[in-house]
């Protein structure tokens, strides 16, 4: 079986084309460096997606975040449902960790919101 997919690693967007026997990827077409391939290889076996989205603080402004790495695509509904549960006090700084261990990844802060001196 073959898959095409668009590699999404850098802004390139190599068009690639995964063969897939048995459930493995046994070739990579289309890819002009190795992290096409190892893309490909990901995508087509165990698909992971980085999340950026926004928690609400306690009087509902939004603070934007994001997966402090990326988790399996199957899982990012649930974890929206867990990040959108979620109220927060400010001031909050880049990288404070929101929510620990969501899949396998902390869900961190990417703008600094409140306090002294930030935004
Ligand atoms: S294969 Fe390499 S060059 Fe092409 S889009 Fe992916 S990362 Fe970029």
């Amino acid at each position: 079986m073959k898959r095409e997919l668009t590699c999404i690693v850098c802004p390139i967007g190599c068009s690639l084309t995964a063969e897939i026997e048995n459930g493995k990827v046994v070739s990579v077409t289309g890819n002009t460096c190795p992290k096409g391939k190892a893309y490909a290889e990901s995508e087509c076996v165990n698909p992971m997606r980085v999340v950026t989205t926004t928690v609400k603080t306690v009087n509902g402004e939004p603070v934007p975040v994001k997966t402090d790495r990326a988790i399996p695509k199957d899982k990012v509904f649930e974890a929206m449902k867990l990040i959108n549960k979620v109220r927060i006090q400010l001031p909050i700084s880049v990288g404070d960790v929101i929510i620990e261990d969501v899949f396998g990844s902390n869900i961190v802060a990417v703008k600094n919101v409140g306090g002294e001196n930030i935004e």
